[in-house]
């Protein structure tokens, strides 16, 4: 069949959920057999969001072939079980570096080079790229913002010539926010009709509406919706506050929303998706009583989004262990070596999250320091790595200064250096070590037998690495470099064989962890925290019985 392109639009205001939206129709249509893909398009002028901080942009997603990508690419992963790359995230940055690099090349035979068409035909082209490939039947295309914005029209534009030149190949879902005014007691159906006026100000009209409310919106106000929007009574779903995302799917099937996708497309929809093994997640997830106390250490925590893959591959991970996890976040910044132990001691596992900077480095090494002491299942990724390896130097090789020479390039004891091909790296952007690299590890370390295999490709956004030349001080003290790159040496785990649980991994597992597929470290984490706490109570009922 021809690609059938749906584009995804959103109003009223932002966080919405487009993306959890995109997300849920795609495992649909996945679970119903059709090849899915789904693309983000950003209307901001950074070339990717690598270059900005969590405060701006929430995590930094990270493809397989080394694209730094907005954090949505990470729930299609999670809801899809296919991997995305740096096609499936494109901005308006992207979009006009390449056209002024067309224009210096003299492609544009001398034309005056404009947004309409030069622009929007580059746009164009970057929607068809996945379609062409021939791998997909359904591409879903999100564009990011809010209808409105001046930044967004070019790429609404976009959509506009590609609804007429696609027909009943395409289609477009807008979604919008139904407020409930408390005082009033009631949902206001006004916003989304601006909405959609907008919309169509700009020669679309939306084929679907989806209307994200904290309320159950009555029948009747959505054939009123319908019949203000020019949208089909049955067209108009509702997104009503679940307790998880991953119900997302599941609620929309309800409404029928992939039947009326395949349908708007020309597709007949035969039979149910086959949901059995979502389901059982859902089911797994609902059912788990006995909770896991997890701590994560990180200076963002106080941001909803700036650790998601890692929040979510715990939750995927809790839940393979039939556990509610009871995530902490604490704030690096406010751990000291006198409060770590109050802040730490109902934990039974402990992640010491990725970063940049100086800022809240100290707090992760006394935090880390405290669980090496007390024996806590204790899990660091990238800079969390880094920092057990910093600790480790410090308090048990006697390194009084080591460090990274990130935060202190003028260190002694350079444990954690800059990579050699780093060294004359200047600018920025998507220069870090990225994407998957091969990892070969011991068979007989903690992480090998949590992955059943020796050989893993995970992947990295880096520019530190554990210096090499302490290796062998390390290893006779106790820490082993379980994991390196077969290539190049670079050590990507380390462990310390004498502890209950204690794995620190240079590269990011929480980017690949999906809801089939929970990441096997993060499921042998939450196995020795389950373990631990066990322990802990069969020793206070010991306790209780003296
Ligand atoms: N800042 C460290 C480095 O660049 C760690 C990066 C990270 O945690 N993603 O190596």
């Amino acid at each position: 069949m021809e690609p059938k392109y749906i584009f995804v639009t959103g109003g009223v205001v932002s966080s919405l959920g487009k993306g959890i939206i995109s997300a849920s129709l795609a495992c649909l249509l996945k679970a119903r057999g059709y090849r899915v893909t789904i693309q983000k398009f950003d209307p901001y002028i950074n070339i990717d969001p690598g270059t900005l901080n969590p405060y701006e942009h929430g995590e930094c997603y990270v493809t397989v072939d080394g694209h730094e990508a907005d954090l949505d690419l990470g729930h299609y992963e999670r809801f899809t079980n296919v991997a995305t790359t740096r096609a499936n995230n494109v901005t308006t940055g992207r979009i006009y570096q390449s056209v002024i690099d067309k224009e210096r090349r003299g492609d544009y035979l001398g034309k005056t080079v404009q947004i309409i068409p030069h622009v929007t035909d580059e746009i164009k082209r970057n929607v068809k790229l996945l379609g062409n490939t021939g791998n997909f039947d359904y591409i879903i295309t999100e564009i990011g913002g809010t209808v409105g914005d001046i930044e967004s029209l070019p790429y609404l534009e976009s959509v506009r010539q590609l609804r007429w030149e696609l027909g009943q190949d395409s289609l477009c879902i807008h979604l919008t926010y139904v407020p409930y005014i408390k005082a009033a007691k009631e949902l206001k159906t006004k916003p989304t009709q601006h909405s959609v006026k907008r919309l169509q100000e700009v020669g679309i009209q939306p084929d679907i509406l989806v209307l994200r409310t904290e309320e159950d919106i009555p029948a009747e106000m959505r054939r009123k919706i319908a019949q203000f929007c020019n949208v089909a009574a049955d067209a108009v779903v509702q997104s009503i506050d679940c307790p998880s995302i991953y119900e997302v799917p599941v609620m929309m099937h309800a409404q029928h929303l992939d039947e009326i996708v395949l349908r708007k497309t020309g597709v007949t929809p035969e039979g149910e998706p086959h949901m059995a093994p979502w389901l059982r997640f859902l089911d797994r997830m609902h059912s788990a009583t006995e909770e896991v106390n997890i701590a994560l250490v990180g200076k963002y925590v106080e941001l909803q989004d700036a650790y998601k893959s890692i929040n979510e591959a715990l939750l995927h991970a809790a839940t393979a262990n039939d556990r509610r996890l009871n995530l902490t976040s604490i704030h690096s910044e406010k751990i000291t070596a006198e409060n770590a132990g109050e802040l730490l001691k109902d934990m039974d596992g402990v992640v010491v999250a990725p970063g940049f900077g100086q800022r809240g480095v100290e707090g992760k090494l006394e935090a880390l320091r405290w669980c090496r002491e007390n024996d806590v299942p204790t899990f660091g990724i990238c800079l969390g790595m880094q920092c057990m390896v910093i600790e480790f130097a410090r308090n048990v090789l006697g390194l009084e200064d080591a460090d990274s020479t990130e935060m202190n390039p003028a260190t002694g004891s350079n444990v954690i250096d800059m990579m050699e091909e780093q060294k004359s790296i200047s600018n920025l952007g998507g220069t870090m070590r990225l994407g998957a690299y091969d990892c070969v590890l011991a068979p007989d370390s903690t992480a090998a037998k949590a992955y059943g295999t020796t050989q893993v490709k995970e992947r990295h956004r880096h520019r530190y690495e554990f210096n090499n030349s302490y290796r062998e001080r390390f290893e006779q003290a106790g820490m082993r470099c379980v994991g390196e790159n077969p290539a190049t040496h670079l050590v990507e785990v380390v462990e310390l064989p004498g502890k209950r649980w204690w794995v620190g991994t240079q590269y990011h597992p929480e980017y690949s962890s999906t809801v089939l597929n929970p990441h096997p470290l993060f499921v042998n984490f939450i196995k020795a925290a389950v373990d631990y706490r066990a322990s802990r109570t069969m020793e206070d009922y010991a306790e209780s019985q003296k």
